[in-house]
């Protein structure tokens, strides 16, 4: 749910508006906490972790977002973690009908919702995310909505709306990094392996250790929906060789979600 960026400068006013052809709900969705443990059993749910380098314009926001590490004497970098709607790029979303319609407009993600805003960047950069993807069919004509004048947001209820969320859950999420890089070297390593590529600087854990740290939500009612819905998932991704990394991540994290799932309710 996010667009490429532009190589031109942006014109000073943009227009756009949804036509609802669905190419947008296809790939990884990133959530709200609270939105992917609403949605346990209509998603694949991941923790992807995203390293910003210190001197990228985007660190000092992505440090509010999520948290900043020291991964060597000379190197910190601010690490955003994002639950995430796990699907392949050619995956439409499970709520997406065969018309192209959301079937859960009333309930949708805050994510979906800010579209094409995005609040993981600062409002004054948002200007790229307006052009759409090859493919799209946003309407950016002058007879489109205007949306973005001199770098503001016209309407920016929703991205506000999401920002918030976003701030509101960020201690969860720092307190769950702090443990998770203290306690599990290997996802150090692999924090560290991403800091060293930038052209991804990104990574996929599952949510079994998250469900252990967290206290907000419970963890047996999270993972006896998402459980099923990750081996169904895994036998989706099994057709086809391109899709092995995602068959062995449902595949995985269903394993290390079965205890919960088969867990009485307390
Ligand atoms: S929840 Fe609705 S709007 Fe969001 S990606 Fe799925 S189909 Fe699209
Ligand atoms: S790609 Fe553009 S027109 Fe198509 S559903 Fe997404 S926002 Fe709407």
């Amino acid at each position: 749910m996010t667009a490429q960026r532009a190589a031109a400068a942006p014109p000073p006013e943009q227009h756009f508006a949804c036509t609802g052809c669905g190419k947008c709900c296809h790939g990884w969705l990133p959530l709200t906490v609270a939105d992917a443990f609403a949605n346990a059993g209509r998603f694949p749910l991941a923790l992807v972790w995203t390293s910003v380098s210190e001197s990228s314009q985007a660190f000092d926001l992505t440090v509010q977002l999520g948290t900043a590490v020291r991964i060597s004497k000379r190197q910190r970098v601010a690490v955003l973690i994002a639950p995430t709607a796990y699907l392949p790029p050619s995956f439409p979303c499970p709520a997406l009908s065969p018309e192209n319609r959301c079937t859960i407009q009333a309930e949708k993600p805050l994510r979906c919702r800010t579209m094409p805003f995005y609040p993981y960047r600062r409002a004054a950069d948002q200007a790229d995310l307006l052009v759409p993807r090859k493919g799209w069919a946003c309407d950016i004509s002058t007879t489109a909505p205007l949306v973005y004048q001199q770098r503001k947001i016209v309407e920016r209820d929703d991205f506000d709306a999401e920002r918030a969320a976003l701030l509101a859950q960020a201690p969860l999420l720092r307190s769950y990094a702090d443990t998770t890089l203290k306690h599990y070297p290997s996802v150090l390593a692999r924090l560290i392996k991403a800091a060293q590529n930038p052209a991804t600087g990104q990574f996929i854990v599952g949510f079994s250790s998250f469900l252990r740290q967290q206290k907000m939500h419970d963890p047996i009612t999270f993972a006896q929906a998402q459980h099923p819905l990750l081996l169904a998932f895994a036998e989706k991704a099994a057709t086809s060789p391109t899709l092995a990394t995602y068959h062995r991540y449902y595949q995985e994290s269903a394993t290390e979600l079965a205890w919960f799932a088969n867990a009485k309710p307390s």
